[in-house]
């Protein structure tokens, strides 16, 4: 796994975290169940994005 898909223990509980895909992917934390927001890929000037996983991988990784 590299370093840019790396999730951090969650911040709360120290617990492992998850990508979760569901309707759209969020990174959830298996133990206390805190979350990121739910993204879903789409569109972007007529081309497919694929960067939903990506940013809630950071989003998680940046949360205090
Ligand atoms: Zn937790």
């Amino acid at each position: 796994m590299s370093d840019e898909t790396k999730l951090l223990p969650c911040p709360f509980c120290g617990g492992k975290a998850v990508v979760h895909v569901n309707e759209g992917v969020c990174v959830i934390c298996t133990n206390c169940e805190s979350r990121t927001i739910n993204l879903i890929d789409g569109r972007g000037n007529g081309r497919y994005t694929g960067g939903a996983i990506k940013s809630v991988i950071e989003k998680w990784n940046r949360r205090i």
